[in-house]
């Protein structure tokens, strides 16, 4: 029977919000399965713990505006650990196919005719709709549901379809907006979005320090924890 990991090969695993219990199985099979394991800063703990001490683990971490490994240094190293035949898990917060570069990491692998397999993991969205009890569609008024990010490079001015993403019909899931929650707020009802528009603001979703505000469009800068808070999600 093939490995599940393949010596030289690498794996873009997702990990999920954060609580281990949201992880697949088959992600947990991966981390068993490899020799070296690189992790973002939004893995939780709980996941990590999962990791073998047997495997060699390398945080990659980038928080906007803490330390980071730059993405072209994280390509390098998953590559050199390819290169050197090892089986190699790529851990990433949530599901690594929205906001996770990971199109980025697998081209750099393409590059260097290294295998690339991807293994699914739970969104932030999902499980903070699940810590809320609510739902991210509702028939007949959320018919369409809109991953966003409101990260601006550095220095940058957010550059969003504002009146595109004011649609009454659509529930946004907003990433990585903690910092432009007012610019949000303001911008989005400037479009034409109701002030009341109920809003979720979910920080740690799904840790033991997840904190959940439920709020309303025109207040939604007051909801935000303060900077030294965990990631945050936004629902509008
Ligand atoms: N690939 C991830 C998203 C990475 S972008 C996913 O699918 O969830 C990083 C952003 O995700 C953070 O800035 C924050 O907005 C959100 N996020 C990640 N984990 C979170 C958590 N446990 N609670 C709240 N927001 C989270």
């Amino acid at each position: 029977m093939a490995e599940l990991i393949e010596p030289g090969t690498v794996w873009l695993v997702g990990a999920g919000p954060g609580d281990p219990d949201l992880l697949t199985r088959k992600a947990e099979r991966l981390i068993m399965a490899a020799d070296i394991v690189f992790h973002d800063a939004l893995v939780g703990p709980g996941v990590l713990d999962l990791i073998p001490d047997t495997v060699e683990r390398v945080s990659v971490g980038k928080r906007s505006g803490r330390h980071s490994k730059d993405q072209l240094s994280i390509n390098d190293l998953i590559v050199a650990a390819a290169l050197s035949g090892k089986r190699v898990v790529r851990l990433k917060g949530g599901d690594p196919s929205i906001f996770g570069r990971s199109a980025e990491e697998r081209e750099a692998c393409d590059a260097h005719g290294i295998p690339v397999q991807i293994c699914p993991g739970i969104t932030t969205a999902s499980a903070a709709a699940a810590s809320a009890g609510i739902s991210l569609t509702l028939r007949g008024l959320a018919r369409k549901l809109t991953f966003v990010t409101a990260h601006a490079r550095a220095g940058e001015a957010l550059d969003l379809d504002w009146d595109a993403l004011a649609d009454p019909q659509a529930t946004l899931a907003i990433y990585m907006g903690r910092s432009v929650a007012q610019e949000i707020s303001t911008r989005l009802q400037a479009s034409g979005l109701p002030s009341s528009t109920p809003v979720l603001v979910v920080e740690n979703a799904s840790l033991s320090t997840e904190r959940i505000v439920r709020t309303r469009l025109d207040l939604l800068a007051l909801a935000i924890p303060p900077k030294s808070g965990g990631p945050t999600i936004m629902l509008v």
